[in-house]
């Protein structure tokens, strides 16, 4: 009796060792439980197993090298000892199989000859989320014991709870990346929003500026958007928005960026494109919405363009460099408004000051 306390006391010590080693990851934590299964049971192969239908599936393992035994590996269930834990419900152990009325003619045994076995249901929620179980191809030299199946219970317990855990976890990571995405999306559009735009634009200005490279900066505005809420409604001026949104994203490259600017307005920033190539891309954008069919007028745009050649020398600080770019952008839409609409208009940089000075001032 003495003994027995003391033994049960070291399992215990161990289990509690492991489970709460959070800080290690799940992954150390079931390793370790295995190992301990293991040595407590004096088997070779430990497993703890998912089931899926009538599929089993390995999902750890500790198996000698000559068994090769992977996580992923998937077996018939009616051909695995586990079957008839789980159709037990409760803890399985048989020291000597081939000998067992309730496996020795198993298919199981048949088939891996595995001859001592411990096994018991992984309940998740209630529900059978699969089996821990121990074996070994070696007949089992002694009696499980009551302790033997204590700690089979105790480590089959952890392993469910720890489940929920890690499942609440994911749950919560992924609640939380959604929260993270809406704050930063457009719900109209689905295109980022103002405040995402300026936290991307500053770390692209950054980049571009350390690399001295070329960047184009365009903010585009529907023509006369208010005639066609006012003619169609609220309704279809929101799918003109969401259509003329997706056109602009599909007509640019994966690395460009496209964010709603507010209203009926975008902003779009182009990295490493010359003048010219801004402009192709502008042109291509027109023709793309002036596909749109919703309404019965064409769909045009008209464009501002601020293109820039980066220094690593700015001698400003990246908000007011961003600022700079919108406010002459914003004031080549107004001219392209003011020139009758449909088109862009572009400011031209002076490469030796390298800033952005309109027409006029130069
Ligand atoms: P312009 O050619 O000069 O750009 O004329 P405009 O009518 O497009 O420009 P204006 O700024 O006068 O009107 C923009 C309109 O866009 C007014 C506003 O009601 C509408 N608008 C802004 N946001 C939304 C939205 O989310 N949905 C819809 N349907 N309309 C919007
Ligand atoms: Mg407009
Ligand atoms: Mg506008």
């Amino acid at each position: 009796m003495e003994l027995q306390y003391t033994e049960s006391e070291r399992v215990i010590r161990r289990l509690y060792e492991i489970t709460n080693a959070y800080d290690k990851g799940f992954q150390y934590q079931i390793r370790a439980l295995l190992a301990m299964g293991l040595e407590r049971f004096n088997l070779d192969i430990a497993i703890l197993s998912r089931i899926e239908g009538d599929k089993y599936v390995v999902e750890h393992t500790i198996a000698p090298p000559d068994i090769p035994l992977r996580p992923g590996d998937t077996f018939e269930l009616g051909k695995t000892y586990c079957s008839v834990t789980c159709e037990a419900n409760s803890p399985v152990a048989i020291e000597r199989v081939g000998e067992s009325d309730a496996l020795g003619t198993h298919p199981a045994y048949q088939a891996f000859g595995l001859e001592s076995y411990v096994g018991i249901p992984v309940r998740c929620k209630g529900e059978l989320y699969g089996t821990l179980n121990f074996s070994s191809a070696t007949p089992y030299p002694r009696q499980f014991n009551e302790i033997d199946i204590d700690s089979l219970n105790l480590m089959a317990s952890w392993i469910g709870v720890e489940l929920i855990r890690l499942q609440q976890e994911t749950e919560l990571q992924l609640l939380n990346q959604k929260l993270v995405e809406q704050a930063s999306t457009d719900s109209l559009t689905r295109l980022p929003n103002r405040r995402s735009m300026f936290k991307y634009l500053r770390k692209e200005v950054n980049r571009i500026n350390r690399n001295s490279q070329l960047a184009s900066l365009v903010l585009i505005d529907i023509d006369f958007f208010k005639k066609l809420n006012d003619k169609y409604g609220h309704q279809v001026g929101d799918e003109v928005l969401y259509a003329v949104a997706q056109s602009i994203k599909n007509t640019l490259r994966d690395y460009d960026f496209v964010a709603r600017y507010g209203g009926e307005e975008f902003l779009v920033w182009l990295p490493e494109t010359t003048q010219l190539e801004v402009e192709n891309a502008c042109r291509r954008v027109m023709n793309n919405i002036a596909d749109i069919d919703i309404v019965d007028e064409m769909l045009t745009v008209s464009m501002g363009i601020c293109h820039f050649k980066f220094t690593q020398h700015l001698n400003t600080d990246t908000d007011t460099l961003i600022d700079t770019m919108v406010a002459h952008a914003d004031s080549s839409l107004y001219k392209a408004k003011a020139e009758g609409r449909n088109r862009f208009h572009q400011y031209e940089l002076d490469d030796e000051k390298q800033l952005i000075l309109p027409r006029e001032d130069r």
